[in-house]
Formats: C-alpha cells, sequence, structure tokens
C-alpha cells in the first residue's frame, strides 16, 4: 500500500523532495483512521506534518482508507511523537523552502552576558542616529483615507507616549504606502512633546550595519548598551535582515532587551511578518506579538487627497502655477497605488510647466507624463485571467478559484497562478488569497509546475502562449 501511495506522492511532490521527505518515512501501522510512521528525527515528523499532511492523506484516501490522522513516531530516540493532520489549511510543497525551516529549528544561542563597562565617550546616540528624519514628514502632512486609517491611527497612539499597550507596532504594506512616513511622525511628535526621550530611528540595513561595524571593531559591549538604552526604538524595512543569520540574532536580543523594560518599539516591513521568507520563526513570533497593521494600497479617493496636498506643497516653490480642472483627477484614476509615483509625477509637471511658462492643464500632463502614464496603462487583473483561463479549458471560474484538487481543475489553476505571476505585479501570497485563500507555497508550486511543463509538454505550451496572447491584447 505504502509503496504504491509513495509512488503517486513522488510524482506530486517531485523528486528533491520526494527523497528529502517522503522516502525516509516508514509506515509502522494503519488502523481505521491514523496512519503512524516512523522518521529519524523529531524535526523531520513536524515538517512533513505541516507540509505535507494534506498530500499524503490525500492519496492514502484514493486508495479507499479513511485516514483522519498522521502520526510520526522519532525512530529510536525517546520515542517522542509529533501527531499532525489536524483540519490543516491546504497544505503543498515547499521546494526551497527547507533551509528556512531549519533556521527555525536553529538552537537559541545564550543571552549576551550583562553590559558592566561603561559606554565609550565618542558613542552618543546622536552618532548613532545614522538615519536623519525627514521634516516633511509628519503626521499633518499624513492624509488619511480608508486604505491607512488603521495603521493611521495606531502610529497616533503610540506617538502619545504615555504606558506602552501595544509592543511592538509592526507597520506593514508595499512599497510607498507611507510606512516611513509614519515612523517618522510619530518620532517627531514623541520628540516635541518630551524632549528627553531618546527616540532611535533607523532602517534595518543601517542597524545591520552598525552591527558588522561594533563586530569588526570589537565594540559589541558598547553597541549592546547603545541599543538597549533607548527609550523608543524603530526599526524600518525589517525584511532586509532576512536571512542575515547574526543579524537577526543581534536584533532578536536588543527587542527582548527593550520588551522586558517596556520600551517601545515600532517596525516597519514590506509584507506582513508571517510572509518574510527567511526570517527566522522567533523573530517572527515576537513581531506578531504586538499589532499588526497593513497599510492597503490606496484607492482613489486617498491618491486624490494626496494629491490636493502635495499641490499645496508645489505652491510654495512655485506660487504663480494654478493647476486646470481635471488634471488631478485624471492622475488620480491614472497612476497606480504608488504614492512616490504619483508625486514624482506631480513634482515633474510642476518643474516642467514653470520652465516652459504653461499652465498646467490635461494638454501639457499628457505631454510631460507620457512615460509614466504608458506605464500604468491598463493593468491585467487576477479575475481576468482567471476568467480567460476557465473560459479556454471551458471550466467554472470558481472551479478555478474553488477547493477542488481533481486534475482537470488543478491543472488550470496552476496555468491562472502562472499566468498572474508573469502579468500581473501581484506576490504570490496576494495571487494566493485571490484562489480562494491559499498558501503562497501552493501558488509557487503550481508556477514551477507550468514552468516545467511548458518545456515538454507541447499542449501546456500552446494553452499558456495562447492565453498570453489573449490576455495581452
Ligand atoms: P514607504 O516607506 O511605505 O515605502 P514612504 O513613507 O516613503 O513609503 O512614502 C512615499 C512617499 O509618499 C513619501 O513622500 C510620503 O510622504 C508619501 N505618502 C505616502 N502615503 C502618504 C499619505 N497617506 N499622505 C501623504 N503622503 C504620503
Ligand atoms: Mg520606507
Amino acid at each position: 500500500t505504502w509503496d504504491r501511495v509513495q509512488q503517486r506522492l513522488l510524482k506530486t511532490v517531485g523528486h528533491n523532495n520526494y527523497k528529502t521527505w517522503i522516502e525516509p518515512l516508514e509506515l509502522q501501522s494503519l488502523n481505521d483512521d491514523v496512519a503512524v510512521f516512523t522518521v529519524p528525527t523529531n524535526f523531520m515528523g513536524n515538517y512533513v506534518g505541516q507540509n505535507f499532511s494534506d498530500l499524503i492523506l490525500h492519496e492514502f484516501n484514493v486508495d479507499g482508507f479513511h485516514i483522519q490522522r498522521l502520526g510520526f513516531k522519532v525512530a529510536v530516540q525517546t520515542g517522542a511523537s509529533a501527531i499532525s493532520g489536524k483540519r490543516a489549511p491546504l497544505f503543498e510543497v515547499m521546494d526551497d523552502d527547507a533551509s528556512d525551516i531549519a533556521l527555525a529549528e536553529a538552537p537559541v544561542k545564550a543571552a549576551p552576558s550583562v553590559v558592566k563597562r561603561p559606554v565609550a565617550e565618542s558613542e552618543t546616540l546622536e552618532a548613532l542616529q545614522a538615519a536623519p528624519l525627514d521634516p516633511r514628514f509628519t503626521f499633518d502632512s499624513f492624509v488619511v483615507g480608508k486604505p491607512n486609517e488603521l495603521a493611521h491611527a495606531a502610529a497616533r497612539r503610540v506617538a502619545e507616549g504615555g504606558p506602552v499597550t501595544f509592543n511592538p507596532l509592526v507597520l506593514y504594506g508595499g512599497v510607498g504606502l507611507g510606512k516611513t512616513h509614519l515612523m517618522h511622525a510619530i518620532a517627531w511628535e514623541l520628540t516635541e512633546t518630551n524632549p528627553d526621550l531618546n527616540v532611535l530611528y533607523l532602517s534595518a540595513e543601517q542597524f545591520m550595519y552598525r552591527f558588522v561595524q561594533a563586530l569588526r571593531e570589537r565594540k559589541m559591549m558598547d553597541f549592546k548598551h547603545l541599543f538597549r538604552s533607548v527609550d523608543v526604538l524603530m526599526v524600518d524595512d525589517v525584511q532586509f535582515i532576512a536571512g542575515k543569520d547574526s543579524t537577526q540574532e543581534e536584533f532578536f536580543h536588543t527587542f527582548n532587551a527593550l520588551v522586558d523594560q517596556n520600551k517601545q518599539i515600532i517596525i516597519s516591513a514590506d509584507r506582513a511578518p508571517g510572509e518574510i521568507k527567511e526570517l527566522e520563526e522567533r523573530v517572527k513570533s515576537r513581531l506578531q506579538c504586538g499589532l499588526v497593521v497593513d497599510l492597503h494600497p490606496t484607492d482613489y479617493e486617498l491618491r486624490l487627497g494626496i494629491l490636493q496636498t502635495k499641490v499645496q506643497e508645489q505652491r510654495m516653490t512655485y506660487p504663480g502655477l494654478s493647476v486646470a480642472d481635471g488634471v488631478l483627477e485624471f492622475l488620480a484614476h491614472r497612476i497606480s497605488t504608488n504614492v512616490r509615483v504619483l508625486e514624482g509625477a506631480l513634482t515633474r509637471l510642476f518643474a516642467f510647466a514653470s520652465l516652459v511658462g504653461r499652465e498646467i492643464d490635461m494638454e501639457l500632463t499628457q505631454d510631460c507624463l507620457a512615460d509614466v502614464l504608458r506605464a500604468s496603462e491598463r493593468k491585467i487583473t487576477v479575475e481576468e485571467i482567471q476568467r480567460k483561463v476557465s473560459e479556454h479549458y471551458n471550466i467554472r471560474m470558481s472551479d478555478i478559484i474553488g477547493p477542488k484538487r481533481l486534475r482537470s481543475y488543478a491543472r488550470p489553476r496552476q496555468v491562472a497562478m502562472y499566468l498572474c505571476k508573469q502579468l500581473t505585479s501581484r506576490s504570490l501570497p496576494e495571487i494566493g488569497r485571490r484562489f480562494g485563500g491559499r498558501d503562497h507555497t501552493t501558488v509557487m508550486h503550481g508556477v514551477k509546475r507550468i514552468e516545467e511543463l511548458r518545456t515538454v509538454d507541447g499542449q501546456i505550451a500552446e494553452d499558456v502562449e495562447m492565453l498570453r496572447r489573449t490576455l495581452e491584447a
């Protein structure tokens, strides 16, 4: 039985995964609803449980079994077991994610010893303040709309000072949605109301840089002491330290030390902490302990609001210039979700208009922003792709999005995922969400599968090409 199941799993999970995770499993017992395997290590049991349970259960039950759960017993050792297979979310193969999980299992090193030595005089906090705060990034200049109201409210709350209610505050969202702006605004507000407060803002990159420098110059004690003596620590773009092991380790200790002292920590990232690959599990879970709020992509109203505010700013530089009716609406409508691009467009418009001595009207806008407008032209959407693919394969759209695993749905679904990856700027997790809330690893697996098939399966190659042409037309 197990042999047959294994053979099928080989096809589903691919050779590498099979060799690593499936082949070493030994079926120990099989009764009504539980299959128990012996595994060489506890880690392996956990990993297989988390990642392959559904597939294994499925393949067994195709053979007429009614297995509900899988058990993994560690061979020899103490016999510790990890039972898995609960109504798990749909798990699928993670082709190259093993290192990520292995990291999570890495032993936690002992905490650094207590700092006794006084800080070297030259190393002041000012010296450490590597990133000056941008004076334009205040709460006053931040436009609030539906997509960012929660993040804004949370930032406001933290900026009030007072007792720490949620720690850390994690702001996440795509590029140009205002994370840095909000962090600076908090810093400005805090230091304005309480000038004695040590507020340290820096990017994760600068954190790493300081850390490496301290290592090199043998100043780790100073480093630790400095970071542990701030009242508020803000680390921007924390995804940067993912995969950088010793920096993560130091970050983790700094983080814990500050939380222990009840000091406020504010973090930003370009996606949800749980979705940052190669970020250690323990760092992720620390980040998730606080308040995690996301900045959604801007909508039309917010973009228009931001444009109106920015026009006021531009007027300071170019007092004589006016903007014709409809221009801002046009820009808000046409330019993507990234506020930075929107701002850039406006700056360019004003500079250009003052140069040629023209009013900012639609004609000038079209002339001056032709490239920007072209770049943001007609975006192919996930829904469009799903619709075209379902038409092509003559199935219902709900079958593409739905949970059915029949091959006649699974393959078109993978084709659709592949096209979404190729033709839209959506991230894997975003695509997964639009496919009935699937995990990003499922999407990754689907994309890879089609990539492979395209080279060996003429029919798939043709389907994909044809769909791409219709979509891009
Ligand atoms: P992120 O750090 O999320 O990539 P930034 O905070 O650097 O984005 O924002 C990019 C630019 O867009 C900045 O100039 C910022 O002032 C502006 N911006 C973003 N969101 C807003 C908003 N809601 N109101 C005003 N300006 C905004
Ligand atoms: Mg930023």
